[in-house]
């Protein structure tokens, strides 16, 4: 592993979270030691359990950012050369895009079989992570109920101490929490009962998907193939990757910790072939591209998320993701692709001249910008009003 490598972990997503797991584990820690102290057999067997979720969560963690989803490589190329025909082209990596790739732009790489681009373990879950991922969700929230255990009972005995001290049989353990120590128990207390929920809520997501065989980004695609399929009267589309829960299980939890697939080819179920979900891609991408309308921008945008002065129902319904914004200049022309209310998605068509190079990947500027600032251009050179379209 290399300097820059390690140096991932200094991004406000993966200090946050060990900053969490810092504070639940000590305070939890520290209540432990006096509600049931290692004095005792159980006492050192409880520890010793509440370490392993520890250890378990802390190992995952790690195992899921630095191993990393797996990158294509920038020469990679099917086996038959003439399949890349069937492929999508990256025009960033400037490589075929693998099946079941995507490129990140976090990342700025084609990730196999990318789900998402985690802001938490700064950086992709994909491939090779998505095993460590899922157990990191499955393992964190197992030791908050640990900890929730532990802190709500030392709660309870540290609000009560007094009582224990005059009244109690002498074999009740005493738990005395300082005001300070009390506090930071009680706000561990809530992160812990955050993480169970919200990071319980992502395992459970995580491993349907798994038991799917589906990445979040290819539930959007078989989404899309069969409303297209009930639209044009097309064949059916059968998702290749589907080999029964059981098997799409293994194809993800091995015994050796490493996934079957080498991330290029895969496992499909019968009556399909590699190129299945790939073509199904492109043939949904040019039923996208015939849709785009070309608009001409009236009023120029800066690219701000909140763009105050393009009115309130812009900044107060914006579309929900965390794709780019570009900044549009009166005179600009646009090829959009998605509508919504008040914003639309496109591309900035690039004025041709005659010595300049086509645009690369980079080059190309895509993202949303306020509905308000263009309007469609018809193909007679009039324009008109951008009210006729429906948004997605
Ligand atoms: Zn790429
Ligand atoms: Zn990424």
């Amino acid at each position: 592993m290399d300097v820059m490598e390690l140096g991932r972990v200094f991004h406000w997503g993966p200090l946050i979270a060990l900053s969490i797991i810092f504070s639940i584990s000590t305070s939890s820690i520290v209540c432990d030691m006096m509600w049931w102290p290692l004095t005792t057999t159980g006492g050192i067997i409880h520890f010793i359990i509440y370490i392993m979720w520890m250890y378990l969560t802390l190992y995952h963690f790690l195992g899921g950012m630095y191993t990393g989803p797996g990158h294509v490589p920038y020469d990679w190329m099917p086996e038959n050369e003439g399949d890349v025909q069937y492929l999508q082209y990256c025009e960033i990596c400037e490589t075929y895009k693998a099946p079941r790739s995507h490129h990140c732009r976090k990342c700025d790489r084609c990730v196999m079989k990318m789900d998402h681009h985690c802001p938490w373990i700064n950086n992709c879950c994909g491939h090779r992570n998505h095993r460590s991922f899922t157990l990191f969700l499955f393992f964190a929230p197992c030791g908050c109920i640990h900890s929730l255990v532990i802190l709500v009972s030392s709660l309870y005995r540290a609000v009560n101490a007094h009582y224990y001290i005059y009244y109690g049989s002498g074999d009740e353990p005493i738990v005395v929490l300082g005001l300070i120590p009390f506090l930071a128990c009680i706000f561990a207390t809530g992160l812990a009962i955050g993480v169970i929920l919200a990071v319980g809520g992502l395992c459970v997501v995580q491993l349907k998907s798994i038991l799917k065989n589906e990445t979040g980004i290819e539930s959007w695609i078989i989404e899309k193939a069969e409303y297209r399929q009930q639209a044009d009267d097309e064949p059916d589309f059968v998702y290749p990757y589907d080999l029964g829960k059981w098997d799409n299980f293994k194809q993800v939890f091995t015994w050796k910790g490493t996934p079957v697939s080498n991330g290029l080819v895969w496992d499909v179920r019968e009556g399909c072939n590699q190129y299945t979900l790939t073509m199904e891609q492109i043939a949904q991408k040019k039923e996208k591209k015939d849709r785009a309308i070309q608009y001409t921008i009236i009023e120029q945008y800066s690219g701000s998320w909140f763009p105050i002065s393009r009115g309130f129902k812009v900044c107060c319904c914006p579309p929900c993701t965390d794709e780019a914004r570009i900044a549009v200049k009166k005179g600009d022309e646009v090829l959009v692709t998605r509508w919504k209310k008040h914003w639309l998605y496109g591309e900035l068509i690039h004025p041709k001249k005659a010595v300049a190079p086509p645009p690369t990947g980079r080059d190309r500027k895509r993202g949303w910008f306020p509905r308000k600032c263009a309007v469609e251009l018809v193909n007679n050179g009039c324009t008109f009003p951008n009210l006729s379209k429906k948004e997605d």
